[in-house]
């Protein structure tokens, strides 16, 4: 049974990841950092199931944290098969208006929890001569959002460190791609005014806003054996927002 940790799966597209993978005969290690409870409830469900999970507090931001979070995963079980980044928040705000603090913060939660998280997941998937990384970016990462410079920013960067990333692991038996969702129904974008939500449906070709089933079946697909040839991809879950 292969293992997979999901970050941030307290809730939204990671939760649903989660759910999924649990479905489909994985061991799931779900991630979260406040959300505790929906952590439990979530897992309590799996194994109600029969299904393999574990939840795992670790502020994702913190390398330290992400440290300890690798330590436990690799006493329990050697080492993790799949990492799926998705753990992210967002923020609105004008670009002149950003302090150091929301451009830190912003960069730590979408960004260099990726790296810290890829830096320990690696070694033993070289060991293993397998490994499948997911990142989960977001199409503002490819468009640019306005108001979501920082935001726009970190997803910009996830999608670099992946392409990077799969030219250096490629040889190693592992693959790094990231899905780039479009505008998803979550927790993120429930300050949306049902306004703004009617307006991105309308700018989008399917005229549909996505839902965490969409991303997580796309993460799903990037992390089995179907996709074992596609390595350093965006794979945009946006209804065809960017073509
Ligand atoms: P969400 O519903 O707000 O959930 C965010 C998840 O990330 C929560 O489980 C949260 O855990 C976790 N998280 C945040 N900071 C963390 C940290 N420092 N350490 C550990 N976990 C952390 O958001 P979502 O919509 O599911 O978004 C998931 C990913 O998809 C994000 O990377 C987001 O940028 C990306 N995305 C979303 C959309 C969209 O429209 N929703 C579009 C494109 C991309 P706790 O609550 O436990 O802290």
């Amino acid at each position: 049974m292969k293992n997979v940790l999901i970050t941030g799966a307290s809730r939204g597209i990671g939760a649903e990841t989660a759910r999924l993978f649990a479905q489909n005969g994985y061991s799931v290690f779900i991630n979260f950092n406040k959300s505790q409870q929906q952590a439990e409830t979530l897992r309590a469900s799996l194994v109600g199931c029969g299904y393999q999970a574990e939840i795992i507090r670790a502020d994702v931001s913190s390398s330290s944290d992400v440290g300890k979070m690798f330590d436990r995963i690799e006493s329990s079980c050697g080492g993790i098969d799949i990492l799926v980044n998705n753990a992210g928040i967002a923020q609105t705000k004008l670009f002149t208006d950003l302090s150091d603090d929301d451009w830190q913060q912003m960069i730590a939660s979408n960004l260099s929890s990726a790296f810290y998280c890829c830096r320990r997941a690696l070694p033993h998937m070289i060991r293993q001569h397998y490994g499948r990384i997911v990142n989960v970016a977001s199409m503002w990462g490819q468009l640019g959002g306005s108001c979501e410079v920082h935001y726009s920013a970190a997803k910009a960067g996830i999608i670099g460190l992946t392409k990077a990333l799969a030219m250096e692991e490629g040889l190693s038996g592992i693959t790094v791609n990231c899905v780039s969702p479009g505008v998803i129904r979550t927790d993120m974008t429930s300050h949306l005014s049902d306004e703004d939500l009617n307006a991105l449906k309308n700018e989008t070709p399917t005229g549909t806003l996505g839902t965490p089933y969409d991303v997580a079946r796309s993460i799903l697909f990037l992390a089995g054996e179907d996709s074992s040839f596609i390595n350093g991809q965006t794979l945009g879950v946006n209804g065809g927002f960017v073509v």
